[in-house]
């Protein structure tokens, strides 16, 4: 089956087709067949496909709203010029994934997209008024372009953390507002974290019970996951994606009274703080340059800017905290593992971050760890718990819950 992987947001749309069934899942032989990313949807957009083996083409061009960048993706992938094996036309594609951000209590696994599943989609946009709208769009305009008939199913970002206890999803503010409004955390990059688990447990043999590892999804957005029996037990990302580590301009953890503090001295609304908190902290906040950590070590590295400087070790900082408050939480880990786009490509970062575990003998192995591409060790061989690096890929698992739904009905613990 040729599974068409979206990824709506507000004003970007990411895509891959995946080529994949029940026998290639259990092969590990998906195939990637295309993938492309259009942003400024609304206006002047930016287009970048690729076909797998091919170098990416790039063009610009007004594209006014969702649906029309995904027929316009769906166009360049059934040209004949773009030489994807096996997709001439639309009837090609056999199934719609679709990346939905918050799935609230209500879904704990991906499923089928229902008139009911819809509905339980716009019911969680309160939690996520940004992003869960942009993904309703997605699916509505799916349903418009492909007909009512071709299988589309939903993957939720916060599904992979329903299995959090109630001791660590459970805020300390009075218990009704949890029963009356369901104010919780939720975590987010689920499928990110789970897709790291199931591949540390391949690569391991293992049974997915025996996992039990810390996995650090660091890239603009940042999160990190405690899992235990193959379960999510603890995550750093809370009601919203705001909580936790520091990330590209997401303060994470803060004493929530700065709100009313800022608010009143800067003559902001609440909304207004918020608002700042997500788009204006961080890395960009504290370094007053960019969110973008390659760019910050750059500037640290060639310049010694003193506050680009700041904004890396804080943002280490903030991780080594919690993974140490992780490994109390769970009573040890077998693995930390980086993904996500700092967490695959900075030796430097994973570096500064582990340097400060030497006290319960965490070893990074140095050249490893700068030598490292794709996934792998980085720690001695004597330290007695393992790092590792293992790209992320929430596609496939998107891709991969779809074919399980559609021939088994079942997502499967994966
Ligand atoms: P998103 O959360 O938007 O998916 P990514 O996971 O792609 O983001 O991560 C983007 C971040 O990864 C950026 O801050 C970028 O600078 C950082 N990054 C990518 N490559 C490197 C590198 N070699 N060294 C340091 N940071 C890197």
């Amino acid at each position: 089956m040729n599974i068409l992987v979206l990824n709506c947001g507000s004003s970007s749309l990411k895509f891959q087709i995946i080529a994949t069934d029940l026998e290639t899942i259990a092969q590990n032989a998906d195939r990637r067949l295309a993938h492309g990313q259009i942003e400024r949807i609304g206006g002047a957009a930016i287009l970048n496909f690729s076909a797998e083996g091919k170098e990416t083409e790039r063009s610009a061009m007004p594209i006014k709203d969702i649906r029309t960048a995904i027929e316009t993706a769906l166009r360049w992938v059934t040209a004949e010029d773009s030489g994807i094996e096996g997709v001439q036309g639309i009837a090609d594609i056999h199934a719609v994934g679709h990346r939905v951000v918050h799935g609230g209590e209500q879904f704990k696994q991906s499923v089928l997209i229902s008139e009911e599943v819809l509905r339980g989609i716009e019911d969680c946009i309160e939690f996520a008024p940004l992003h869960n709208p942009a993904n309703i769009k997605g699916i509505q305009a799916a349903r418009e372009i492909f007909g009512r008939n071709i299988p589309q199913a939903a993957i939720f970002d916060t599904a992979f953390h329903q299995t959090l206890p109630e001791i660590s999803y459970l805020y300390a503010i009075p218990y009704q507002f949890y029963r009356r409004h369901k104010i919780r955390r939720y975590g987010f990059h689920g499928t990110s974290h789970r897709y790291v688990a199931y591949r540390y447990r391949t690569i391991k043999n293992i049974p997915r019970s025996e996992v039990k590892i810390i996995t650090l999804h660091l890239g603009n957005g940042s999160s990190i996951a405690a899992i235990n029996g193959g379960n999510s037990v603890d995550t750093s990302m809370g009601l919203t994606p705001l909580e936790g580590l520091v990330m590209g301009t997401r303060s994470g953890d803060l004493d929530a009274a700065i709100l009313e503090f800022i608010s009143a001295k800067e003559g902001l609304t609440i909304h207004e703080v918020e608002m700042l908190l997500n788009k204006q902290s961080g890395l960009l906040g504290i370094s007053g340059l960019t969110n973008d950590m390659r760019e910050l070590i750059a500037e640290s590295e060639e310049s010694g800017d003193r506050r680009a400087r700041l904004a890396i070790e804080i943002f280490c900082y903030r991780v080594c905290k919690y993974i140490g408050s992780y490994l109390a939480a769970m009573n040890g880990a077998d693995a930390i593992i980086f993904t996500g786009g700092i967490g695959e490509n900075s030796a430097k970062i994973r570096k500064m971050i582990c340097e400060n575990l030497s006290w319960m003998g965490i070893r990074l192995d140095e050249s490893k760890n700068e030598t490292n591409k794709g996934e792998g060790i980085i720690s001695k061989e004597n330290s007695p718990v393992e790092i590792r690096v293992i790209p992320t890929n929430e596609e496939l698992l998107i891709a991969r819950d779809t074919v399980r739904l559609i021939y088994t009905g079942d997502p499967a613990a994966g």
